[in-house]
């Protein structure tokens, strides 16, 4: 194959395209995790990561994907048979689901079509069903799906059945990309991760814990110690960890939260809404079906586009890959074959989106799916709106 000239357009729903900044704070010397200078750097990040979080309180960082975090979450707060609440609102969802059963977590898992959010209302009824309960679990943005969770909406609904569960959150792939609030919408864990929109490298897991989730984890049983918060937390007052973390990966989160307080939340959280709603443009000019079927749900970070029945997506997605040198986003578990997800997140500007628009459409048409080509022009509006 000739040398593919020009940068590899990554627009997967993460991990996401490291800016040069990121990537050459990464490339610092390693320094002693031991000494002074790290101390300042751990204090330093720890503090600057809360506001993305929208919290005051603490923010445990692991060396660890997503995975890992999700399961601190449980093992701090649970015990082995606890009821948990969660929703089949996709792959991730699912697998969350199948995590906490191997844990020995009891999961109300409720059905879903993969193309909704976790309805408030019905997190209402099965928490007035279920005093037990002692655990609601949502994925704020399924990434397999493109659909985003309400989660105000959610803690409403909680507040209402005058409910004491935990509420749990994965913000894996919202996290600096749609607007959360951990304090002001009452969630006890916050579960992300460093390669979304925190603009670095796969690494780095993250809990931000409430007061509560803290008491709960005074009482809980599941086993644990590598996950263990109370150690960490202890050590992070000093501005270390237990063990030997994640120096160079600390100085990359340095300078992406850096660059987000420079671009400023509320414009980066626009930014997203945008340029979901440029793709969206592109994809119904097309005549191609979005994914997420709630206008309320439809998420600003990645767009899941069904391809008709005849087609499959994953060779569509092989043909830009060989053509354009573009990687698009697979579609995951029982959407094998029907979908492919655009990633319109973290390190992204509006040329880059045409790029992407572009390289899907000419993608569509080599692969033979009848689309309606004003459908990069439709975006291109959008984008170019004075
Ligand atoms: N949750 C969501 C919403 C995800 O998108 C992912 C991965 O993409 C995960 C959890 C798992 O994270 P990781 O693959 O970093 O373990």
């Amino acid at each position: 194959m000739p040398y593919p000239a020009g940068r590899h357009f990554l627009q997967i729903p993460g991990p996401t395209n490291v800016p040069d900044r990121v990537l050459r704070a990464i490339s610092a010397p390693t320094i002693d995790h031991r000494g002074a200078e790290f101390s300042t750097l751990a204090r330093e990040v720890l503090a600057a990561v809360r506001p993305v979080f929208g919290t005051s309180g603490p923010v445990v960082v692991y060396p660890s994907s997503g995975t890992g975090a999700w399961e601190a979450a449980l093992v701090n707060t649970l015990r082995p048979g606890d009821r948990v609440l969660a929703f089949e609102t996709g792959h991730f969802a699912t697998l969350w689901r199948d995590l906490a059963t191997t844990l020995g977590l009891d999961v109300d898992f409720v059905p879903g079509d993969w193309r909704h959010g976790v309805d408030p209302e019905v997190v209402g009824r099965k928490l007035r069903e279920g005093p037990d309960i002692k655990a609601v679990c949502v994925v704020h943005n399924e990434t397999s799906t493109g659909v985003t969770s309400r989660v105000a909406e959610i803690r409403r609904a909680m507040d209402e059945a005058d409910h004491p569960a935990l509420l749990m959150v994965d913000t894996v792939s919202s996290l600096g990309s749609i607007d959360y609030r951990h304090d002001e919408w009452g969630v006890d864990v916050t579960i992300s991760c460093s390669q979304k929109g925190l603009l670095l490298p796969p690494g780095l897991g993250f809990n931000a814990v409430s007061e509560k989730a803290l008491r709960a984890a005074a009482h809980a049983t599941l086993p644990r110690s590598y996950w263990d918060w109370q150690p960490i937390l202890a050590a992070n007052e000093r501005g270390f960890f237990p063990y030997t973390p994640p120096t160079n990966l600390l100085f990359g989160l340095r300078e992406s939260l850096a660059m987000l307080t420079e671009e400023g939340l509320p414009r980066v959280f626009a930014r997203h809404r945008r340029h979901a709603e440029a793709t969206r443009t592109a994809v119904h000019a097309w005549g191609l079906e979005v994914l997420c079927l709630d206008e309320r749900e439809h998420s600003p970070v990645l767009t899941a586009v069904l391809v008709p029945e005849e087609h499959d997506a994953d060779k569509i997605r092989a043909l830009i890959l060989d053509r354009f040198n573009m990687s698009l986003g697979t579609g995951l578990g029982k959407l094998t074959g029907r979908v492919f997800r655009i990633g319109h997140l973290g390190h992204f500007n509006d040329v880059s989106l045409a790029g992407t628009l572009g390289g899907v459409q000419m993608g569509l048409e080599l692969a033979g799916v009848p689309i309606d080509p004003s459908g990069i022009t439709a975006a291109l509006r959008v984008l170019g709106a004075p």
